[in-house]
């Protein structure tokens, strides 16, 4: 370790700390500093720690602060974390709140800080450049989003719409279902062909994804047109777009249809409409109408079944738009005019425009501009997300049977997560501290996601 008054350039930094020279003068300090002894040119970025918060310097235009209560309470050392379960272990609450390092130091690793604590010995934390960059609060260093990868579609996807064969998103090395969730992220929904037109051949493909949702209608469910679940599906009628399940806190993340067979009749089309294309025409065309779908909430029911009464929680419902409140981002759509509860917490002032912005919405979404019209066949497979992607389908007569399911959007995201993680990132080695082979290979303590 070294100490105020050795002849390395970042000690002096660190020093200078001690002199009360503003943050930015030291970071521009230190970098003409370095440009001048080209010896100890280095990309290791200069840190410097004071009473309240250690500071990074990346560029001499670029820093980042960090608040040395919250680098002790992030500490990923083993004694602070467990590398297998990654879960916290220090205790938070008895770091004193006026926690300041004995030493901060640049290393090809990472920031080392060196912590006193209530015995004689002192703690010491490295955190990964990386780490401390991507987690910037001081300012936020906005990584590129991965939400980013969205395409959002009209009803030209009818030329090329996201497709992969069975064979492929069955294929044993999850490679092929990587790509199939890849496709359900990017547009909402893709179709999987070549599927065995069984309900055995279709569950099995779904429990590639993960567990089944079970629901009122079943858990794998079959329907025919014999109002067997009191609800219009089961029915020939036509159904507008919509998503599925806004009567629950939680609506289905994916949900997966295979038409088995339809004979002695015709009709009975599917209906996709892309809910966040829609959304954004809708924020383009009508800021303030936009902003009445992403802020009323609506109630809605599910009570066919005098068994069942479902209904969100809270029972006012959740807004047709649904926001990441600190992105921003459009994260959900919930749609279903046909099972939307009392209006009885309407803003009396805003009635007349809510009815408009739910009657432009409904334009925008019916229009031939939006609407994708597609005919399917036993063998094909529609996989939907129902955060994202209304769905809807034609009147029908003749016998028509389709099965189908529901997977939660946790557990079709965390699968995404994981096959993420093996074919972009790799997964990186831990040391072993329990002796167990089932965690010889695991995910590093500095993953972005923990
Ligand atoms: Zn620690």
């Amino acid at each position: 370790m070294k100490k105020c008054g050795e002849p390395a350039s970042k000690t002096l930094l660190f020093c200078a700390a001690r002199l009360q020279i503003t943050h930015s003068l030291r970071c521009l300090l230190g970098h003409l500093q370095l440009l001048s002894h080209p010896r100890n040119l280095s990309d290791l970025p200069i840190t410097s720690a004071d009473d309240r918060k250690v500071s990074v310097c990346w560029s001499p235009q670029k820093w980042s602060r960090f608040h040395n209560i919250w680098l002790r309470d992030h500490c990923r050392c083993p004694q602070c974390f467990h590398s297998v379960t990654k879960q916290r272990l220090v205790n938070t609450f008895e770091i004193p709140p006026d926690i300041k390092p004995v030493h901060v130091h640049s290393t090809a690793e990472g920031l080392e800080v060196i912590w006193p604590t209530a015995a004689t010995e002192l703690h010491s934390s490295l955190y990964p450049w990386s780490w401390l960059r991507s987690n910037s609060y001081d300012p936020p260093i906005h990584p590129i989003s991965q939400s980013s990868d969205k395409i959002l579609w009209g009803s030209k996807i009818d030329k090329s719409p996201p497709t992969i064969a069975y064979e492929e998103a069955m294929g044993e090395d999850d490679r092929g279902l990587y790509k199939w969730l890849s496709l359900i992220d990017s547009f909402g929904f893709c179709f999987v062909t070549g599927v065995p037109p069984t309900p055995e051949a279709t569950e099995g493909l779904s429990e590639r994804i993960g567990f089944i949702r079970e629901t009122q209608y079943g858990k794998f469910w079959e329907f025919t047109s014999d109002l067997a679940k009191g609800d219009t599906a089961y029915t020939t009628m036509a159904l507008g777009a919509h998503t599925d399940n806004t009567y629950f806190t939680d609506p289905c993340g994916l949900q997966l249809f295979h038409l088995l067979s339809h004979t002695e009749g015709s009709g009975g089309a599917t209906l996709l409409v892309d809910g966040f294309y829609v959304a954004s025409i809708m924020k383009e065309l009508h800021p303030e109408l936009h902003s009445l779908l992403s802020s009323v909430p609506i109630p809605a029911h599910a009570a066919g079944e005098p068994t069942a009464l479902y209904r969100p929680n809270p029972s006012s419902g959740y807004p047709v738009l649904g926001h990441d409140a600190l992105t921003k981002e459009l994260m959900q759509v919930r749609w279903n005019n046909d099972d939307r509860s009392v209006m009885s917490h309407l803003d009396p002032s805003s009635v007349e425009d809510w009815y408009k912005a739910i009657r432009t919405w409904h334009k925008l979404l019916t229009s031939h501009d939006s609407e994708y019209w597609i005919q399917l066949t036993p063998g094909t497979v529609l996989a939907v997300d129902n955060h994202r992607v209304l769905h809807g389908r034609s009147a029908f007569d003749g016998k028509r049977r389709v099965c189908g399911a529901y997977i939660g959007v946790d557990e079709y995201r965390s699968k995404f997560s994981v096959l993420r993680e093996k074919f972009e990132h790799g997964l990186v080695s831990q040391p072993q501290q329990h002796g167990s082979d089932r965690h010889a290979e695991t995910r590093s303590v500095w993953n972005s996601a923990l």
